[in-house]
C-alpha cells in the first residue's frame, strides 16, 4: 500500500534534474511520500538505476553535462511535457544556479530549494561573507570584495599576515584556490588563480583570505520553512579532504564541545536568516585548534554528506525539502532536535588513491554492497554497470552509524571489508586504512590530515583490495 501523506497537497510529481546516487535518493524519498517521479537522463545514462526506478524518464541530450544535465531549457521542456509540479535539482549541475531557480519560479514549477535571490546572494562568496558579517557572524579575515589587481592583494596580505589563500568568487568543488606565503608568490599566484577561475567558472573574480593553518572543516545543517522558522540539525566534520574535496564526513564532530556547538549553531542560524533562506542549506566554517570559528561559505542545496545528519538525528532531509517546498511548516522546533547516533560517511569514488586519485572509469564486474546493523549504502552502482567518464567519480556512499563513535568506526571498518567492487580502482582500501589509523581513530584529523597520512603510509596499506568471494 502506498502511504500518501500528500493527499491534499500541491506536489504530486517531481522531475529529478540530476543523476547517480542523489537521483536515486530523491526517487526513494518521493516514493515513500507517494509522489510520482520523472527522471531526466543523458545518452550515457540510459542504463542508470535512477532511470530504471523512476516512474517515467526522458532523455535530454548527449553524454556531456553541458549537453544534458546543465541544459536548463531542455529540463524545463521535459518538466512541461511531463506535467510535473516541482523540480529537485540534487547537488552539482544546476542546483546552485539562481537563473535556473528563477526560471522554475517563472514557469510556476516549484524549485525544491531556496528562492533564486538567496542562491544569488550566497553564490557569490564575497557577497555571502558581507551578508553574514552584518549578522555578526565572524568570517575569515581578508579582502572586503573581489580584488582588482595584485598590488591590492599584496597590500591586504601584508595587513592580515601571510600565508594567504586566493579564492574564486564563483568557486566550488575545491577548485580555483591558491596559497601564497610571500609578496612574490602572491603576485604570481594572483594571475594564475584569475585565469583558472575564468576557465573553470566563466568568472575571473578572485578574493583573498588569511590561510588558516590545520583547521577543521565543520558545517551546520540548516532547515528553514516558508513561515519564518529556521533551525539547525547539528554539524558535520568534513576535515578529511583531498585537494580541498571531502572524502569522509561525520556527525557529531569529535572536536566540538556542547557549548561550542550551541554557539556555532546560533551563528549558522543567523547566517541563514541573513540570506532570507528557505529549505535545506549548509553553513560552512573553518575552526582552528583553539576553537575560533570562521564562516567560509553557504551551500544553498542538499549536500553529498547529508546522510550522516539523517542517521544522527533520525530526520529525512530530502522529505523535509519537499515538505518545505510544498509550503508546510517544519514539524519540529530546535529543542526537539537530538543527536542520538554517531554516523560516519566514506565516499566511494572510482579513483586510484595510489595515483593521486586519478579517475578509474570502466565496467564494474562484480558488485557486492555491505549490509547489516547500522549500515547504509547510497549508490547507483550494480554488477555490470559501466561508469561513464563524463561525470563526477563518486559511485556511492557508505554510511555507518551506532550509539558511539567507536561503534561507528568499527562498523565502518567491518562494512568496508565486505564491500566488493571488481574491475575498477576505488577508494575502499584507502578508507579501510583511515578507519584503522590512530590519528583518525582518536578524532584528531584536521584538513592537513590526508597529506600527513600519505607522507607516512606505504601505498600497499591503502591499495590492498578485499579478496573475499
Ligand atoms: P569550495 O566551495 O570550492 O568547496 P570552500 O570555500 O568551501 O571551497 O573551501 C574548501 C576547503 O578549502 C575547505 O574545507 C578548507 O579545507 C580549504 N580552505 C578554504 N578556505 C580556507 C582558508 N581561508 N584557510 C585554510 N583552508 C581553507
Amino acid at each position: 500500500m502506498v502511504v500518501n501523506s500528500f493527499q491534499n497537497t500541491v506536489i504530486q510529481k517531481v522531475l529529478i534534474a540530476n543523476r547517480g546516487e542523489i537521483a536515486l535518493r530523491i526517487v526513494r524519498a518521493c516514493r515513500e511520500l507517494g509522489i510520482k517521479t520523472l527522471a531526466v537522463y543523458s545518452e550515457a545514462d540510459a542504463q542508470s538505476l535512477h532511470v530504471q526506478l523512476a516512474d517515467e524518464a526522458i532523455c535530454i541530450g548527449g553524454p556531456k553535462g553541458a549537453d544534458s544535465y546543465l541544459r536548463a531549457d531542455r529540463i524545463i521542456a521535459a518538466a512541461e511535457i511531463g506535467n510535473v509540479d516541482a523540480i529537485h535539482p540534487g547537488y552539482g549541475f544546476l542546483s546552485e544556479n539562481a537563473k535556473f531557480a528563477a526560471q522554475c519560479e517563472a514557469c510556476n514549477i516549484k524549485f525544491i530549494g531556496p528562492k533564486s535571490k538567496s542562491i544569488e546572494m550566497m553564490g557569490d562568496k564575497s557577497v555571502a561573507k558581507d551578508t553574514v558579517r552584518k549578522a555578526k557572524v565572524i568570517t575569515v579575515p581578508g579582502s572586503d570584495g573581489p580584488l582588482s589587481n595584485e598590488n591590492e592583494a599584496i597590500k591586504i596580505a601584508r595587513r592580515i599576515g601571510y600565508p594567504v589563500i586566493i579564492k574564486a568568487v564563483a568557486g566550488g568543488g575545491g577548485r580555483g584556490m591558491r596559497i601564497a606565503h610571500n609578496d612574490v608568490s602572491l603576485a604570481k599566484e594572483f594571475n594564475v588563480a584569475k585565469n583558472e577561475a575564468e576557465k573553470a567558472f566563466g568568472n575571473g573574480s578572485v578574493y583573498l583570505e588569511k590561510y588558516i593553518e590545520k583547521p577543521r572543516h565543520i558545517e551546520f545543517q540548516i532547515l528553514a520553512d516558508s513561515h519564518g522558522k529556521t533551525i539547525h540539525l547539528g554539524e558535520r566534520d568534513c576535515s578529511v579532504q583531498r585537494r580541498h574535496q571531502k572524502l569522509i564526513e561525520e556527525s557529531p564532530s569529535p572536536f566540538l564541545t556542547p557549548a561550542l556547538r550551541k554557539e556555532m549553531g546560533k551563528a549558522a542560524i543567523r547566517a541563514a536568516e541573513a540570506a532570507q533562506y528557505q529549505n535545506a542549506g549548509t553553513i560552512e566554517f573553518l575552526v582552528d585548534a583553539k576553537g575560533n570559528y570562521y564562516f567560509i561559505e553557504m551551500n544553498t542545496r542538499i549536500q553529498v554528506e547529508h546522510p550522516v545528519t539523517e542517521e544522527c538525528t533520525g530526520i529525512d532531509l530530502i522529505k523535509q525539502q519537499i515538505l518545505i517546498a510544498n509550503g508546510e511548516k517544519l514539524p519540529f522546533d530546535q529543542s526537539d532536535i537530538t543527536f542520538t547516533k554517531h554516523a560516519i560517511e566514506c565516499r566511494i569514488n572510482a579513483e586510484d588513491p595510489a595515483k593521486n586519485f586519478a579517475p578509474s572509469p570502466g565496467t564494474i564486474g562484480l558488485y557486492y554492497a555491505p549490509g547489516g546493523h547500522g549500515v547504509r549504502v547510497d549508490s547507483h552502482a550494480y554488477s555490470g554497470y559501466t561508469i561513464p567518464p563524463y561525470y563526477d567519480s563518486m559511485i556511492g556512499k557508505l554510511i555507518c552509524f551506532g550509539s558511539t563513535r567507536k561503534i561507528a568506526l568499527e562498523r565502518s571498518y567491518r562494512a568496508l571489508s565486505e564491500y566488493l567492487i571488481r574491475g575498477i580502482k576505488t577508494t575502499i582500501p584507502l578508507h579501510k586504512a583511515i578507519m584503522s589509523d590512530p590519528t583518525f581513530m582518536e578524532g584528531k584529523a584536521t584538513t592537513a590530515y590526508m597529506e600527513d597520512f600519505f607522507a607516512r603510509t606505504p601505498s600497499e596499506l591503502f591499495t590492498q583490495e578485499n579478496t573475499r568471494l
